[in-house]
């Protein structure tokens, strides 16, 4: 342990904290967490750690932001004010209200990579781990489904039903540097590899893939799998999980460059100074948080 991951931890037993890191964050930060996790398995736990006063949230905005909605008696701290999803930007409120207004009987379905001021206009949230369960509890064969336009081509494929997207390009930057064309090398490579690969990937990533699915089901399908190697299709935080869970198997990232700039903004020192000062409180208005909420358990009411 160096004298930083020291001071972290004495801070966090004097402040009655939790560390909550995402998949996608640098090594040394998932090390440190109490749990490390995609943003449905994080928000549970951050709604069943009830003694905690704070959440630090290691991730981008809008999975802080949901973890503060979730838990409006704690305080939530995201390390770095500057992490924010791309993606989650793409989807502003007047495109869901238009979209309401041309397609009223439709329910409105939005990824969790959204802010909350776009999950309060929602009818429910999902994620990509449970997003097909989501959308196939629903009564209409319709929805509008945004952001990530891949992933909604995805739930249509897999569910049968219509899913307009909203707005009609959203994407992740990160997950679109994948290329079939480098999986056709990796697999003349390690010709027994499998190929894992995440719904924000574009559908020519999807038709190559021999598994798809969210991180924690990338995590557990490699637990379940006889294949010694793997090549992944997500960003590249997650083979650091993968690798330490899974010490004996091989893991291959399908693009070297596939990495998230703000996942990757923050680090030790700013996860010390954000814990010390407890600066970058997350704070959703009151009026906002109550109406994502609602969409949120309504989201955890699936099963799954
Ligand atoms: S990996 Fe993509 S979806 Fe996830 S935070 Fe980064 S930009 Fe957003």
């Amino acid at each position: 342990m160096t004298d930083l991951t020291n001071k972290i931890q004495d801070l966090k037993k004097e402040k009655n904290a939790v560390i909550l890191a995402h998949n996608y964050q640098r090594g040394e930060i998932q090390d440190i967490a109490d749990y490390v996790g995609d943003s449905i398995e994080l928000s549970r736990k951050a709604m069943q750690e009830k003694d905690a006063k704070v959440i630090v949230f290691c991730a981008v905005d809008f999975m802080a932001q949901s973890a503060a909605i979730l838990n409006p008696e704690k305080k939530v701290l995201l390390p770095t004010l500057g992490a924010r999803c791309p993606m989650a930007q793409m989807l502003t409120v007047d495109e869901i209200k238009r979209a309401k207004a041309k397609y009223p009987k439709a329910p409105v379905v939005l990824y969790v990579n959204t802010l909350a001021e776009a999950k309060a206009e929602s009818d429910v949230c999902c994620t990509s781990a449970n997003a097909l369960e989501v959308i196939r509890s629903l009564d209409s064969d319709t929805v509008l489904f945004g952001p990530d336009r891949n992933l909604g081509e995805y739930v249509a494929e897999e569910t049968g039903k219509t899913v307009i997207p909203i707005p009609e390009w959203g994407f992740c930057p990160t997950h679109l540097l994948f290329q079939p064309e480098d999986i056709v090398v990796l697999k003349q490579k390690y010709p027994n590899a499998e190929v894992l690969v995440h719904p924000e990937c574009s559908g020519d990533m999807r038709k190559v893939a021999d598994f798809i699915g969210s991180t924690s089901k990338i995590c557990r399908y490699v637990k379940e799998s006889d294949a010694k190697q793997f090549v992944v299709g997500t960003e590249d935080g997650i083979l650091h999980r993968l690798r330490k869970e899974n010490p004996e198997q091989e893991f291959y990232i399908a693009y070297d460059g596939s990495v998230c700039p703000n996942m990757k903004l923050t680090t030790l020192e700013r996860l010390y100074a954000s814990l010390k000062e407890e600066k970058h409180v997350v704070e959703v208005p009151q009026n906002v948080a109550s109406k994502a909420r609602e969409s949120l358990e309504r989201m955890f009411q699936v099963k799954c």
